[in-house]
């Protein structure tokens, strides 16, 4: 496992991608971030966060934006109309209870709509520095690849278990590099298994060897 932590990490520092999110200690907008990458891609965040941040960037913009105003600005992600309620919403909550500071505990994250176990850990590592784990669906892919685990998904008690101990001391460039891979690498169809950093630790990799030596191919 530390071999294969350490092959990410040290592919990261040369190919891992940059987005103006993984440079900021500002939690809020690492909250804004995160809330804005479920179930979509980072170029697309990529491509309206900066704009977004300059307009809505403080608690107190984005507490008294138009909500319509958001969906229409955000459209391009997806699922605006959640997305938009939840980021207002959001904003609203930490402007009243927390003092208009993004609370760091899980449980007052968790709290927020729009924010699951996934965004809290994300939210509490990159911008708290705490040493948590982080589950989602491009983790679980990873782990099927090279570990050969099949988890049923993102809340699986048992998937979060073994990244406590995979991912530790739980670095973000860890997580960005892991992230990075699926994207760039290690892709749902047609992996790039020829430029992969674990591909000398990869089961599926290995298998696919074994199996071609077999077949004589
Ligand atoms: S070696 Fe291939 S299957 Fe394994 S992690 Fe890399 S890209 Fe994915």
């Amino acid at each position: 496992m530390n071999r294969t932590r350490s092959l990410i990490l040290s592919w990261f520092s040369s190919f891992g991608r940059s987005f103006p999110w993984r440079s900021t200690d500002n939690a809020f907008h690492i909250l804004i971030a995160e809330m804005m990458l479920r179930r979509t891609t980072a170029q697309a965040v990529a491509r309206l966060y900066s704009d977004f941040i300059v307009e809505y960037g403080t608690v107190d913009q984005l507490a008294s934006a138009n909500v319509e105003i958001v969906s229409t600005t955000i459209s391009s992600l997806g699922l605006q109309n959640t997305r938009s309620k939840h980021l207002v919403t959001t904003a609203k909550i930490i402007q009243s209870d927390f003092d208009s500071l993004v609370p760091s505990g899980e449980k007052d994250l968790v709290s927020l709509p729009g924010v699951g176990k996934y965004v809290a850990n994300a939210v509490r590592n990159f911008a708290f520095h705490y040493s948590v784990p982080l589950v989602d669906g491009n983790i679980l892919h990873f782990l099927n690849r090279v570990f050969s685990l099949q988890f049923k998904n993102a809340y699986n008690e048992q998937a979060w278990s073994f990244m406590n101990t995979f991912g530790a001391p739980h670095k973000p460039q860890f997580y960005f590099g892991i992230i990075d891979l699926v994207s760039l690498v290690c892709l749902r169809k047609n992996s790039r298994c020829e430029e992969c950093p674990v591909r000398p630790v990869c089961d599926s990799s290995l298998k696919g060897m074994q199996k071609r030596k077999e077949s004589g191919c």
